[in-house]
């Protein structure tokens, strides 16, 4: 590597950085030679969102939590539901500053005003490109007697995994096809998503869902499914799947929503080794 240059060990891209450089997810650079969060606190999306649009099937029903997002990713799905964030950096999206204490405060706020309003998601972007925001307000967020909601792509290391998994109460963590060759496509890797799966699933007080977005032509076959389902139930046989169905967006416009009957189909495959399989936007 070249003098004050700097590699980030947080995702498999493992981006060397030249000094002043931003990373592939727009999130970390180099900053006077060291790797740094610079989306930490940088808020472009917040809402009050009922937990089940995280998804989150079968943890708190009918309660709602404080949904925070980003800008920046590590993925490149040409099918991204939240490009206009996820596939952006700091210029490209208005942001506002919130630190951890604020987001903590917030949350106790909203939680008095409505019981049902039980914590803080980091979600709509990939949260984990900025771990240490996520980290530093969970820690808060716990403090304070609520509860942490991670929604991820789960493509970072063990270290940031090992890192928050601890502070997350419920998980949804999308695992976007079942072959190496479909993560390499869009800059990930399968291994990597399968062990953060793992280090939650092992997690005693993490309650943990898995989402898979089927997508025409890209992970829509029986066998993907079957291999994909059989694979999670191993692991543990109670976790719970979304199978999602996918809508044209961003780059990929040339095919059209997976017919909900296919969607239909491949949750009953999944229902072979998983009691708990839901179908969503159908
Ligand atoms: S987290 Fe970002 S900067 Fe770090 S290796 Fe991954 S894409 Fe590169």
């Amino acid at each position: 590597m070249r003098e004050g240059a700097a590699r980030c060990e947080a995702c498999p891209r493992g981006c060397e950085l030249q000094r002043g450089a931003v990373g592939a997810c727009r999130a970390r650079a180099n900053v006077d030679g060291s790797v740094a969060p610079v989306g930490y606190g940088r808020v472009t999306s917040i809402a009050v969102d009922p937990v089940e649009k995280k998804p989150l099937a079968r943890w708190k029903p009918g309660h709602t939590v404080l949904s925070l997002g980003s800008y920046g990713c590590n993925l490149r799905c040409p099918w991204c539901q939240n490009h206009s964030i996820s596939q952006v950096g700091a210029d490209d999206v208005p942001w506002r500053e919130l630190s951890p204490q604020d987001v903590a405060d917030l949350a106790v706020r909203l939680h008095g005003e409505d019981p049902r309003m039980v914590g803080v998601a980091y979600t709509y972007n990939e949260p984990l490109v900025a771990w240490e925001f996520v980290r530093d307000c969970s820690q808060l967020v716990h403090d304070a007697g609520l509860a942490n909601v991670l929604v991820s792509a789960g493509c970072v290391s063990a270290e940031v995994v090992r890192a928050v998994a601890p502070l997350v109460d419920a998980a949804n963590i999308d695992l976007k096809a079942f072959r190496e060759d479909t993560y390499r496509r869009i800059g990930g890797s399968l291994q990597t998503v399968q062990e953060t799966i793992r280090l939650l699933a092992d997690e005693p007080a993490c309650h943990l869902e898995v989402t898979t977005l089927v997508v025409p032509g890209v992970n829509d076959t029986d066998d993907e499914m079957d291999q994909l389902s059989a694979w999670l139930a191993s692991m543990d046989p109670d976790i719970t799947l979304h199978v999602s169905r996918f809508f044209p967006n961003w780059r990929m416009r040339d095919r059209g929503p997976t017919p909900v009957r296919r969607v239909y189909e491949l949750a009953d495959v999944a229902r072979a080794y998983l009691p708990h399989v839901y179908t969503g936007n159908c």
